[in-house]
């Protein structure tokens, strides 16, 4: 077998390899199925089996009360920018966002189209450097929610304390950090999650929705597969599910579990962070601008001096067999993102070579 490398992509991104070899222990024939995950059908005992083990995994990893539903959706964490306002507010209706990154102005944006969304914080003037703090009095009273990104994949900042709102649900794209560090499911209305950051392979999306908030019907000119209501009912088989994702996400949860869950997940990734930010701060050559109390656990950014020195970092870290350490464009510099997969071991490895590495 080819070697492995060390890899940091934001996502898709580094799978834990007991999960990969398991996969494919079973990829040619699943057990008791005679024929793979990916050529069952949906309907099959064997894979209502696999989705239905699969939800009540996480809802036990993320202590998801009974009022909330959970769904295994397509599109991506970028279709619920849409979906989350067509299923929560009538067209036209006040929701309140917090702009704290790219991806929150990307939801921003896409709310606009909908309804009467209002921009309550934001840290885009200041580079996306802290979370913006808000009142509950910033938030309109006519608002259905308020909508934030928890953990900002690009500039690498978390909202670690959620903000006050006075009664208004919070809807929240966790993408980046959902099972990788402790989450209230109670207080909030709404959680989403592309899978590709620390659930599994891409083509899924999660959605964990309190049903009380769902309008039903939603407005007459919402499709169908945009809605949630539908999906809860045929649990998550209106159509063809993304089954071979939602069987990895399965086996992910399955270990996740044997690891000792999420707590033991945040204390991991704390300790792999805490690694990579002690260097940083220490060092002449490295920095981070995010505000200390805002730095993200699982996506750790920093800078080198010059581009020269970027470039050449990131041309000697693949020759050291480490990848995709690039920052993402819209923020430059370097990013390693450190999502569950990702061992101690192989960030010990970074370390290492960033320690090395001279300007
Ligand atoms: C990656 C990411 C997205 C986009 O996810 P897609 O599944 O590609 O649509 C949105 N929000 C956050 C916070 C992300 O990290």
């Amino acid at each position: 077998m080819e070697k492995r490398v060390y890899n940091f992509a934001a996502g898709p991104s580094a799978m834990p390899e007991e999960v990969l070899k398991e996969a494919q222990r079973d990829l040619l024939c699943y057990p008791g199925a005679g024929c793979s995950v990916m050529e069952m059908s949906h309907r099959s005992a064997e894979f209502q089996k696999i989705a239905a083990d699969a939800e009540s995994s996480l809802r036990r990893l993320m202590d998801i009360p009974e009022e909330y539903a959970v769904l295994f959706l397509q599109g991506g964490a970028s279709m619920q920018f849409s979906e989350v306002p067509m299923n929560l507010t009538h067209q036209g209706e006040t929701t309140a966002y917090i702009v704290s990154g790219s991806f929150a102005g990307k939801a921003f944006e896409e709310a606009k189209r909908w309804g009467n969304a209002v921009c309550v914080g934001s840290s885009e003037e200041e580079g996306f450097t802290f979370f913006p703090k808000i009142k509950a009095s910033d938030i309109p009273k006519d608002a259905k929610y308020l909508h934030i990104t928890g953990n900002n994949t690009v500039f690498g900042l978390c909202c670690n304390t959620l903000p006050e709102t006075g009664g208004v649900p919070i809807a929240a794209d966790w993408s980046s950090a959902i099972l990788g560090r402790e989450i209230d499911v109670r207080k909030h209305g709404l959680i989403y999650a592309g899978a590709q950051k620390n659930i599994g392979p891409a083509g899924l999306t999660l959605v964990i929705v309190r049903k009380d908030l769902i309008l039903d019907p939603a407005d007459r000119v919402v499709p169908t597969m945009l809605r949630y209501k539908p999906q809860i009912d045929a649990d998550s088989m209106y159509n063809t599910p993304p089954c071979f994702a939602i069987y990895m996400a399965g086996l992910n949860f399955k270990w996740l579990e044997s690891q000792g869950g999420v707590a033991e997940m945040e204390k991991r990734n704390k300790a792999k962070a805490k690694l990579l930010y002690d260097l940083i701060d220490a060092s002449d050559i490295y920095s981070n601008r995010v505000n200390k109390e805002d730095r993200s656990i699982t996506n750790v950014t920093f800078t080198l001096p010059t581009k020269e020195a970027t470039d050449r970092f990131i041309a000697e870290a693949k020759d050291a067999g480490i990848i995709n350490i690039k920052g993402h464009k819209a923020a430059g510099g370097l990013r390693a993102s450190i999502y569950n997969g990702v061992s101690m071991q192989a960030v010990e490895y970074l370390a290492e070579f960033m320690e090395k590495f001279r300007v």
